[in-house]
């Protein structure tokens, strides 16, 4: 069970990251999160929303974002999905420098950095159907 939870859902539109950047930033400022802890969310949902807008839809302005979150004590669960292309090496993906665009100056970073910044990574894709990332986190902070 949760405490709480959001949904909210985007055209894929690059105007659009900074959107998701301060919505899950207001979402998690209940749990009275470090200046730190809120960057680390930022900056790993502004990577999952890119990968959606790039190479889920591949740059197309069609495509819907859809990011859940959940807070349940200081634990938060957040779920960024697409219906695009879809990945189909899922574990070459996650591999630090590999990327399937060098031709958009992509550097491939992209998993790790969301490894990095969160607790945990679930990446789960289905070619043609989409593509869902799970990113979980424990704050320190008390609520
Ligand atoms: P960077 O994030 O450093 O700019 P990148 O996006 O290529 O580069 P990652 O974010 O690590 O690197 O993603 C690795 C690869 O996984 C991408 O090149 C792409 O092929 C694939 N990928 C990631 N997310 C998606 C998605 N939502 N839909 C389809 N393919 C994806
Ligand atoms: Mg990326």
């Amino acid at each position: 069970m949760y405490d709480n939870k959001i949904k909210i859902e985007f055209e894929s539109k690059s105007q659009n990251e900074g959107f998701a950047r301060v919505a899950i930033a207001a979402f998690v400022s209940q749990l009275d999160p470090t200046i730190e802890e809120i960057t680390d969310v930022k900056t790993a949902v502004s990577e999952a929303v890119t990968n959606s807008i790039i190479h889920g839809y591949e740059n197309k302005k069609d495509g819907i974002v859809v990011i859940e979150a959940m807070l349940s004590g200081n634990d938060i669960t957040i779920i960024i999905s697409d219906n695009g292309k879809g990945i189909k090496d899922v574990s070459q993906a996650r591999e630090p420098l590999f990327t399937s665009r060098p031709d958009l100056e992509r550097s491939g970073m992209g998993f790790t950095v969301m490894e990095t910044f969160m607790d945990s990574l679930q990446v789960e894709s289905q070619e043609g159907r989409g593509t869902r990332v799970v990113l979980k986190k424990k704050f320190d902070s008390v609520s």
